[in-house]
């Protein structure tokens, strides 16, 4: 059996405090000072990926690489994303250099690649970069349509 992964030290840009999330399919990270929905951002690898694309709400696969120039200007978009949605969606980072069979498994052959996941499925995914309102306008909907089938279920 493997042993449970550590976790992410998620720092609460409400209160500052430092919590500790682990993967968990049910439910989302609070603070557990203030208890507002965490920005939910996480590395995964290929080892911890599972467990970390189960979740209770929609999961946005960021698949970026060091020498990716566009990679490295969404990236601070997309964990802008992960603050604003916070508790309606969680942001999972792979680096395709270091994960090179989730990379295959995604075919991530161009990138920035976004690969929204619902219930562990592909849902969507948009290739490259774009405007932070454009990557807004993608995922804004599809947030919302979770967020209704969750409370209608
Ligand atoms: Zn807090």
């Amino acid at each position: 059996m493997t042993p449970p992964a550590e976790g992410t030290v998620i720092r609460c840009p409400h209160c500052q405090k430092a919590n500790r999330v682990r993967p968990t399919p049910e439910g989302i990270p609070r603070c557990a000072n203030c208890h507002r929905p965490l920005p939910w951002v996480v590395t995964a690898d290929q080892r911890g990926f599972d467990a970390e694309i189960a979740a209770s709400v929609p999961v946005l696969v960021d698949f970026w690489a060091s020498w990716c120039g566009p990679c490295r200007m969404i990236s601070p978009l997309l964990e802008r994303l992960a603050a604003r949605y916070a508790g309606k969606m969680k942001l999972v980072k792979v680096n395709i250099e270091e994960n090179p069979d989730l990379a295959t498994r995604y075919q991530a052959m161009s990138i920035p690649l976004l690969v929204l996941i619902e219930h562990g499925r592909e849902v969507a995914r948009h290739v490259g970069a774009a405007p932070e309102a454009a990557l807004i306008g993608w995922i804004e909907p599809k947030l919302t349509a979770a967020e209704a089938e969750q409370r209608s279920s």
